[in-house]
This record gives C-alpha cells, sequence and structure tokens, in this order.
C-alpha cells in the first residue's frame, strides 16, 4: 500500500497559528519561521519582531507585547504550614535571651518534615556582630532528604521588623519564607514576613504563617544558645562567601531548567 501515513503523530508545532502574527518558539540556532511572513520569535534573548520586507529582513527586539495575548499579574496564593503558638514563642524567647545577653541577632531556620507533616524549627551555628546588626550563617546540608529548609526568622533586636538592604540582597536567590522580628524587648514584639519566590518579594499577613502569640517562652533549648558565636563587627569580613557548603540542601523550589543559579545554598547574612 503506498500512500501518505495518517497514524504518525503530529510533527510538534512551535509557532503559535492562531495569533495574526505567529510566535516562533525558538529553541535552535538553525531554526526559523515561517517564510516571508513577519513573525515574532521567543527566545533566551527575549521576544524579537522578525520582518521580511522587500528592502530588508530585520529582528529587532519588542517594546509591546503581542495585544492578542491575555495579560498576566504577579500574585503570590501562599500554603505555608504555620509556625505552632508555641513554636514562634520559643523562638521569640531565644531571640530575647540572646538580646539580653549579647545585645546581638540570631537566627533560626524552617524545616519542613515531609513525613511527619509538621513544621520543625533548626538553629544552625551562627555567628553574630557584637556592636553592630548582622548574622552569619550555613544552611545544614546534612539534613535527611524529606526534611526542607522553607524559610528562616531573624531578629533586629531593638530595631523595627523590616525587610533591610541587607536581608534583600541575601534573600535575592532564597526562595521561601522570611521572618523578621523586631523591637524584641517589647511584648509581643513587632514581626514582619515576606516570601521571596524567583527574586520577587511579597509582604504577607503574619498570621498565615504563625499560629498566635502570648508571650515569649523562658524555656530556651541550650542547644540553641550553644550554635551562638561571636565577632566585634570590624572582625566581619569583606566578602560574606568565605566557606561555602559542599553540598547543597534541599531546594524548596527547583529552578528552571537550565539553572541559572542554585535557590539555596551558600552561607547568608541577615542585617
Ligand atoms: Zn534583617
Amino acid at each position: 500500500m503506498t500512500g501518505a501515513r495518517h497514524d504518525a503523530a503530529p510533527e510538534a508545532q512551535p509557532v503559535a497559528p492562531a495569533l495574526l502574527t505567529p510566535v516562533l518558539v525558538k529553541q535552535r540556532e538553525d531554526q526559523v519561521g515561517p517564510k516571508g511572513r513577519t513573525h515574532y520569535i521567543l527566545s533566551s534573548d527575549g521576544l524579537f519582531l522578525h520582518r521580511s520586507h522587500p528592502f530588508f529582513t530585520s529582528c529587532t527586539p519588542v517594546r509591546e507585547w503581542p495585544a492578542e495575548l491575555a495579560g498576566c499579574t504577579t500574585s503570590l496564593q501562599p500554603r505555608f504550614p504555620p509556625l505552632t503558638r508555641k513554636q514562634y514563642e520559643r523562638i521569640v524567647g531565644f531571640f530575647s535571651k540572646v538580646a539580653d545577653q549579647h545585645g546581638t541577632e540570631a537566627a533560626v531556620l524552617l524545616v519542613w518534615d515531609k513525613q511527619e507533616q509538621r513544621v520543625l524549627l533548626h538553629v544552625p551555628r551562627q555567628t553574630a556582630l557584637l556592636g553592630g546588626l548582622g548574622v552569619r550563617y550555613e544552611l545544614p546540608v546534612d539534613l535527611p532528604p524529606h526534611q526542607l529548609v522553607y524559610g528562616d526568622v531573624h531578629c533586629h533586636v531593638d530595631a523595627p521588623a523590616y525587610a533591610s538592604n541587607v536581608d534583600v540582597h541575601d534573600e535575592e536567590h532564597s526562595t521561601g519564607l522570611h521572618l523578621v522580628v523586631g523591637r524584641i524587648r517589647s511584648e509581643p514584639p513587632e514581626l514582619h514576613v515576606e516570601v521571596v519566590v524567583d527574586g520577587v518579594r511579597f509582604l504577607i499577613d503574619p498570621a498565615e504563617v504563625v499560629a498566635g502569640y502570648s508571650h515569649r517562652r523562658e524555656d530556651v533549648p541550650d542547644e540553641w544558645m550553644a550554635c551562638m558565636r561571636f565577632e566585634h563587627a570590624r572582625e566581619r569580613p569583606a566578602v560574606a562567601v568565605t566557606y561555602a557548603p559542599v553540598s547543597q540542601p534541599p531546594a524548596l523550589l527547583p529552578p528552571p531548567a537550565p539553572a541559572p543559579r542554585t535557590p539555596n545554598g551558600g552561607p547568608r547574612w541577615h542585617g
């Protein structure tokens, strides 16, 4: 029997033909769009407009995307597991004790245990600045695979709770939940919560991620206090990234492929 096969799968069609001006999704260097027809090219360098004019052929970056496309806005619907009231009160108790004894910041990591379906608190070994604001720590690389670091909490001591310039810089590639406790000597202290996803920051209501608060707890584990190291501000290295972990901890989000950078890992600074 001769003739065309009708049972073959249709060839992948990278052009969106429904648009008046088609879009070529360029996945190979030698890929070309419909001959003689003006079309867009979606590439790793952005969206371009390709024109075939009798006097020239051009390819130029577009300033306005196709009007036929529907709109899309930056948004976030958080579904983070909330800290229990007891957990948050213990964190505040820890920050309060460190502030009273040393006048420094401190930090706690939030870990989601996928097997037990609950939040765990992890206090990393950390170095806080004496006489200044700042705390440095390494993300744990020895957590079991079912435990995922999904956020952090740090304290601004007597300063207000907000995302400082150091925080914003440090957290740019740190997808997850970031809580800042401020004015630690007030009861309750201030709490500021932001989420970072793919470099975009979202301010969210603390009630979304903390189940409640009554008072700071005095029963701070000794092992938490033992994680604290201190250095004077003048001893702070000019370059923060001086000791990267040998492997990466589990990432909250896989980066888009190919990964331009890792969303987690490396020392963290908070200011
Ligand atoms: Zn901070």
